[in-house]
């Protein structure tokens, strides 16, 4: 058996649907197959899961998608109730469009303590070039409606934006993450890369909007929550480094996905990779796919990583990134490096001025 520390929190992405109300423009989703991950085979894996880790290694359940409403109030409901009758830690979230949200819905989310995180892009012009309906109508106004009725129920809500070229103006993309009513506001550059036709964010770009954000927001009396900033000072400090998967010294020891069909693998990057499932979760005992050859084959990134990047300054801050943020091997730097680097550099340097230390 893995040893796996107690007390490290463990995320499973529960993809309850893989198919979408939506039609982003950059989606990469094929949705055309409508498909829901049923009950059972959830409560089965979790279950497994259950006897598997320790008393007191916490569980944190993220339902996922496509969009994961389309899963249906019955299957939350069910899937609240089994959680629940678990004896251990068990924290719940779901990172949803929000535009199926209804009354009923928020009462059964809040009554679970469930966070929910939704995605806008920016303000209303901003979002709704790329961020819209299959009729073509932006999801604006639907999604910030539902962040006003979330707010006024007193839930736990975040927002999630995808950066591309249209919405890397760090002076407009501020004024929405104050304005958005949200707890948090978090953000990831837009990869994608799929039979050599890449669609990136720039690095060059990427790292300027980030590093003036960042000096707007260290400049705010007043500043919203965006946590890739926290988390980063936060591990430079020598705290807890926080939940961005991205730069996690080895993101397989707390991460997995279960896809609509059972199947299991790291996370929602990897749905439908065959030769990257650990198993499925309705047949594959869970000792089998904690200690899948896929899922240790993912595993040795980190010292691959490890060696790769041990000239880097930032290497224990970063440990090489995301692996799905890399083209043909994994076992190559973050696609975004550049952008990491003078991000943490630049971060590094205000911490110095405040604190007179620089990170180990
Ligand atoms: S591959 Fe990237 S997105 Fe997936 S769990 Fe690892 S760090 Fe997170
Ligand atoms: S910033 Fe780049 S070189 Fe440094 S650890 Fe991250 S991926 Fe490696």
């Amino acid at each position: 058996m893995d040893f796996y520390p107690p007390g490290e929190t463990v995320t499973v992405l529960a993809i309850t649907s893989n198919s979408c109300n939506m039609d982003c423009s950059y989606c990469f989703r094929d949705h055309s197959a409508v498909e829901t991950l049923s009950f059972e085979v959830f409560e089965a894996y979790m279950k497994n899961m259950d006897s598997y880790f320790p008393r007191e290694t916490p569980l944190c359940v993220i339902f996922h998608g496509g969009e994961p409403l389309l899963a249906g109030y019955s299957f939350f409901n069910k899937a609240f109730k089994f959680l629940d009758s678990l004896d251990r830690p068990i924290y719940k979230g779901m990172q949803s469009n929000l535009t199926m949200l209804d009354d009923k819905l928020i009462e059964l989310f809040k009554k679970n303590e469930c966070s929910i995180g939704g995605s806008l892009d920016g303000d209303e012009e901003i979002n709704d070039q790329t961020r819209r309906f299959k009729s073509q109508k932006g999801s604006y106004a639907a999604v910030t409606e539902k962040l006003h009725k979330l707010k006024l129920a007193g839930m736990y809500t975040g927002v999630i934006s995808v950066l591309h070229d249209f919405n890397m103006d760090a002076q407009r993309y501020y004024k929405f993450a104050k304005q958005v009513e949200a707890y948090q506001v978090g953000f990831s550059p837009m990869f994608e890369y799929r039979n050599s036709i890449s669609s990136c964010t720039d690095p060059g770009k990427l790292a300027q909007f980030l590093i003036d954000l960042f000096d707007l927001w260290v400049a705010d009396d007043n500043p919203p929550k965006l946590s890739f900033f926290e988390e980063i000072m936060h591990s430079m400090l020598g705290k807890n480094p926080g939940k961005t998967c991205t730069f996690h010294e080895d993101c397989t020891r707390g991460m997995m996905a279960v896809n609509v069909n059972g199947d299991v693998c790291l996370c929602n990057h990897f749905l439908g990779m065959k030769e990257h499932c650990y198993g499925n979760a309705a047949i594959t005992p869970f000792s089998e796919i904690w200690n899948s050859v896929q899922r240790e084959s993912l595993s040795r990134r980190s010292s691959q990583m490890a060696t790769l990047c041990k000239d880097c300054e930032y290497n224990s801050i970063c440990h090489g990134g995301c692996m799905s943020h890399t083209f043909k091997s994994f076992a190559s730097r973050d696609y975004f490096c550049k952008a990491y680097r003078l991000l943490f550099a630049h971060i590094e340097e205000a911490l110095v001025a405040v604190t007179g230390m620089a990170h180990d």
